[in-house]
């Protein structure tokens, strides 16, 4: 699906956009689904809470 953007080491995702968890559930509850790693930080943006993963950056909106 995200083959033609794909540009980094990881799985894929792409790192410089949020993704939606209602249209991407984690695959494992609380690991990152692009690198697996487990730590996030989170912040507020526009009234949405962003989860970013500290290993590849990948963004989720909760
Ligand atoms: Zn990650």
């Amino acid at each position: 699906m995200l083959d033609e953007k794909k540009k980094t080491e990881w799985k894929g995702y792409d790192t410089s956009i949020v993704y939606d968890f209602k249209e991407y559930p984690d695959k494992v509850s609380g690991r990152c689904d692009n690198c697996d790693h487990s730590l996030f930080k989170s912040s507020i943006k526009d009234f949405v809470f962003i989860r970013e993963c500290r290993n590849c950056g990948m963004k989720k909106s909760i």
